[in-house]
């Protein structure tokens, strides 16, 4: 019998998922800075990150948090464009950095922003779930901004941004406006791989201890 039991457990793990080939494909592991409400709760941020590594598991890429800090009460609610980018003066050492604030209004909706509401059949509503913001003289040249209570969907979104996705057409892509985004898909996934694995070459992230 146990022969067979082992060759059905080979074909399972060959095609139960179209990334099977990189299972033995090392974790890539990148380091977060998580700055939040002052009573933001180090488990709550765990939770979300258990999630948010859940759907990037797949491509064998992960975050972990390695800096924690409180935002002051004035930088939590986001009036405009501007205030989304002065969270710039904040970066610092090489992590990928995620501010996670009350509420961001958005009085002026971009293209993109614009472009992914019309796909899901919406006009931009006024209010962000979250928003990437270039960073050009850091390292990484970028950060995200989500809404505490649009975690942990509003920050696996921007991180892929972080990553090099672009919005999809597909309501159910984590990348899309959807109502019941769900998932990346697979080129999505093996873009995610490359671009983790860039950061860790150009040395725009320090290296984190891995755990795995
Ligand atoms: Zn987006």
């Amino acid at each position: 019998m146990r022969p067979i039991a082992i060759v059905s457990l080979l074909l399972l793990g060959a095609s139960g998922l179209g990334l099977a080939q990189d299972d033995d494909e090392p974790w890539l592991t990148l380091p977060l800075s998580v700055q939040g409400p002052p009573d933001l709760e180090d488990t709550q941020v765990d939770q979300w990150i258990d999630v948010v590594n859940g759907w990037y598991a797949p491509a064998h890429v992960r975050f972990v948090v390695d800096e924690r800090r409180a935002l002051p009460d004035d930088w939590l609610l986001l009036r405009n464009n501007r205030d989304r980018h002065r969270f710039e003066r904040r970066l610092r050492g090489r992590r990928i950095h995620a501010f996670i604030v009350r509420e961001i209004r958005d009085p002026w909706p971009s293209a993109a922003t614009r472009r992914a509401s019309k796909h899901v059949g919406r006009e931009p509503s006024g209010l962000l779930g979250g928003a990437h913001i270039p960073a050009p003289n850091h390292r990484p040249d970028s950060y995200v901004i989500a809404l505490d209570r649009a975690m942990p969907l509003a920050l696996a979104h921007e991180l892929g941004h972080v990553l090099g996705a672009p919005h999809h057409p597909d309501p159910t892509n984590i990348m899309s406006y959807g109502r019941n985004r769900s998932h990346f898909d697979e080129a999505q996934l093996e873009h995610f791989r490359r671009r983790a694995r860039r950061l860790q070459r150009r040395r725009d992230v320090r290296p984190v201890r891995d755990a795995q």
